[in-house]
This record gives C-alpha cells, structure tokens and sequence, in this order.
C-alpha cells in the first residue's frame, strides 16, 4: 500500500504535470469509486468546468482544491476566482494515476477518467478498487464526510509531531509502538514499511510496549521516522508496493531497506539475521540484536 512518500511523490507529480489543468469531461467507469456525493451524476457536475488549482497532500489522502473557470480568457488572478471545492483521492492498495497526452483507449482495470478540452487525460486505475474519491463541494466540510481524514493525527514533518508528543499519546498504551505507529489517528501516513524500518533505525524493539518507550527514545524514534521519510520521499517511493508514478513506473532509484522483506538476510550493522513475526496481522521485520 502506498505510504507517504509514495503519495507525496503522486502528490509532485500531479503538482507538476497538471498546472492549469481545466476537467471538462469526466467518465466514471465504476461507480463504486466514487465514494461522495453518492449520486455520480452529482459528481461527475461537479467537477467539469473546474480549474486544478493546488494538490496538497494529508496522510495518504491527495487533495486537489478547485477552481470555478468562467472565462478562460479572464485577466484576473486565479486566487480570485471562486472555489468549486476539492477533489480528495485515497490511493489505497493499488490506486494510481496515469496522465496521458492525446488519450488512449483505456485498461479494464480504469475507474475514473479526467479530460481537458485538447483530450488530454488524468486517468485513475485501480485493479484491487479499494481506492476511493471524493467531490467535496465548498461550504461542506472535509474532514466530517471523509472520517479517515478528520481524524488523522498530525503530520510527522509538522511541529505538532516531536517526543513530548508522542510521550503524551502512549503513556498509558499498552499496545505495542509497532502498532502505535500504524495507528493514522496518533500520526498520518506511515505505514508497513516505515514503521519497520523507523523501528530499526531508532534501535527500538516492534514488540515493545508503547508505554516503556522513554523520552530519550522517542527523541530518537521521532528523528528516525522524518529522516526514512524524508530519503524515501528522495527516491520517488520504493519499490515495494504496486506504487507507479505519473509515467506508469514503479518507483525505486536504488532505495535500499534494512529490515522491510529481507527476512533471514544479516542485518546490515551487526550481521544477525533479520526476522518477521505479525503483530496486529502485519509483517514485522527486525533485528533482535539491534532494537531493545
Ligand atoms: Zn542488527
């Protein structure tokens, strides 16, 4: 599934390909897609004529804020003109988009299709079709109709994300800090791989008890967490999901892993072998000598 690099990377892609993209046409090609309105006329309405106007990104949720186009030709600012909402996207599994120049026939395995007046295409595909998307129209409220969103914690790059924190949330948790951390509503967008490979990097056992973890340890564990981020995010994503970018490539310029899937390989500092074991029904991955 991809974590917050990978939709960070979606996130520059699109920020890149579609500056002033203009949605003149869209095409639902499975209506379960579309998780709101629940009428996909409503909105497929809704997002003609709207000017792409920023991505911005929270967890794994891409958000698209919109634009209304009255007069293509207008000479005032954008930032003028008036909001037509947002388009949210949670990529899930298998989610990703694909822009094409000049479209195509489509895949069986699209769900929804974007066009501009030239036909040039921002098409979503999903083969598992978990991923979902949202027209949210000004004036509602995000963060009420998508709950996955309203109850995100904070962002781990933000200040609100730092030891005393973390401290504060997992003093009485007895649930492990593995678990912790998969946990959107504690911190947003970390998920399988990062945890694990946080984990490591911190020296902190996944099966230790959230509350035993000392403040000394989160300091680490919080530098930890931002600096895998931050080199994956780097790289374009790794490569271990079904994750593509924009160009339909799976993204990995040589992100190499210390734990995530290299069970019974030696670990990369002191040489013992590298073991997995489920915790909350995900594959754990770590090195009994090197995290306590
Ligand atoms: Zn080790």
């Amino acid at each position: 599934m991809p974590e917050l690099p990978e939709v960070e990377t979606v996130r520059r892609g699109l920020e890149q390909k579609l500056n002033n993209f203009i949605i003149n046409k869209v095409e639902v090609c499975r209506d379960s897609t579309v998780a709101f309105p629940s009428n996909k006329e409503e909105f497929i309405k809704g997002l003609q004529n709207s000017l792409i106007y920023k991505w911005d990104r929270r967890g794994k949720y891409l958000i698209a804020q919109l634009k209304k186009v009255q007069n293509e030709n207008a000479q005032y600012p954008l930032e003028y003109s008036q909001n037509k909402g947002f388009l949210v996207i949670h990529l899930r599994m298998t989610g990703y988009f694909k822009f094409i120049e000049k479209s195509t026939h489509p895949c069986k395995h699209t769900r929804i299709r974007f066009f501009d007046k030239n036909n040039n295409e921002l098409r979503f595909v999903d083969v598992r079709s978990f991923g979902q998307m949202w027209w949210i129209n000004k004036g509602l409220s995000l963060n009420k109709i998508i709950k996955g969103l309203g109850s995100l914690g904070p962002e781990p790059f933000s200040k609100d994300f730092d030891a005393n924190y973390l401290k504060k949330v997992i003093s009485k948790r007895t649930k492990s800090i593995k678990a912790i951390l998969l946990d959107q509503t504690i911190v947003a967008g970390i998920g399988n791989i990062y945890a694990d490979e946080s984990l490591y990097s911190a020296g902190i056992s996944p099966f230790r008890e959230a509350r035993t973890i000392k403040k000394n340890e989160l300091i680490k564990l919080k530098e930890s967490i931002v600096t895998v981020l931050k080199k994956s995010i780097g790289s374009g994503g790794t490569t271990f999901s079904d994750f593509r970018d924009l160009e339909g490539e799976n993204g990995n310029f040589g992100l190499q892993t210390n734990v995530y899937r290299r069970t019974g390989k030696q670990c990369r500092k002191c040489g013992r072998l590298i073991e997995r074991q489920k915790i909350t029904g995900r594959s754990t991955h770590w090195c009994p000598k090197c995290q306590k």
